[in-house]
């Protein structure tokens, strides 16, 4: 090889040189653009998700709130008068009532008399010993109302039930067992706060029929409609006289 062809290899050889060093580093710039491209792609993904996560969050908090019911409470109980009995074995026991999870609706059984003649029944049975009866609420025939037992304290007028429920003895004009309007008025309203008062619903008001079988109310047990009346009447006092709380 001559000096001139000597030449011409070396310049060959520096050309071959510099093409390969271009190709290298045309080659890492390519993988330095697709590591960037992928990691965009990954902040992209992430970011995607994290909304994504965030959406499904705001629309379940929405929902809850949309679902969240508003419960009506009834503030003010009807007028009425506190005659506790005094506390005797017969009708009033003193014995703690712990939760009160429903009301019982009665009737007296015996027409023509008052609230006041039935609490001085459940009185005096201390006295004559002669059973063990009371209520804690008594309503009369022209709708006066008399409290006789604490409703911190049992009473003895739905057997099974008398530890966790609050009793309403119902006076009657006739034999009939159907209420007054007055008395119904009054035992509309007395149920409609009792219910806001222990946080019950609808269902938990019941009749001394749902607790034993014994025809108590009568009328009431007599004509279920009645009764189912009776129960959508309270619903709609609620209703109509309740103040709105969130039903937590
Ligand atoms: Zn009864």
């Amino acid at each position: 090889m001559n000096e001139e062809e000597r030449k011409e290899q070396t310049e060959y050889e520096q050309r071959r040189a510099a093409r390969r060093a271009a190709r290298i580093k045309r080659h890492r710039r390519q993988m330095r653009m697709k590591c960037l491209l992928a990691l965009g792609c990954a902040v992209l993904v992430v970011i995607a998700g994290w909304q994504a996560v965030r959406l499904i969050k705001g629309r379940k908090a929405e929902t809850v709130i949309k679902e969240t019911p508003i419960k009506k409470i009834v503030q003010t109980p009807p007028e009425y008068d506190v005659q506790l009995l005094t506390v005797n074995e017969y009708s009033r026991p003193g014995t703690a009532l712990e939760k009160v999870t429903g009301i019982v609706v009665h009737y007296t059984a015996n027409p023509g008399t008052t609230a006041q003649q039935n609490r001085d029944y459940f009185e005096g049975l201390g006295l004559s010993k002669a059973t063990y009866a009371s209520s804690h609420f008594v309503v009369g025939i022209e709708g006066e109302l008399i409290q006789c037992i604490p409703c911190k304290e049992i009473a003895y007028a739905s057997n099974d039930r008398n530890k966790d429920t609050i009793a309403i003895e119902c006076c009657i004009p006739d034999e009939t067992g159907k209420f007054s309007e007055a008395s119904y008025q009054t035992l509309v309203h007395l149920l409609a706060w009792l219910m806001g008062r222990y946080d019950l619903d609808i269902d938990a008001v019941i009749r001394h029929y749902d607790v034993t079988e014994k025809l108590c109310p009568k009328y009431y047990v007599e004509h279920p409609d009645a009764w189912d009346a009776l129960k959508e009447a309270v619903c709609t006092y609620i209703d109509t006289y309740g103040t709105e709380t969130p039903d937590l």
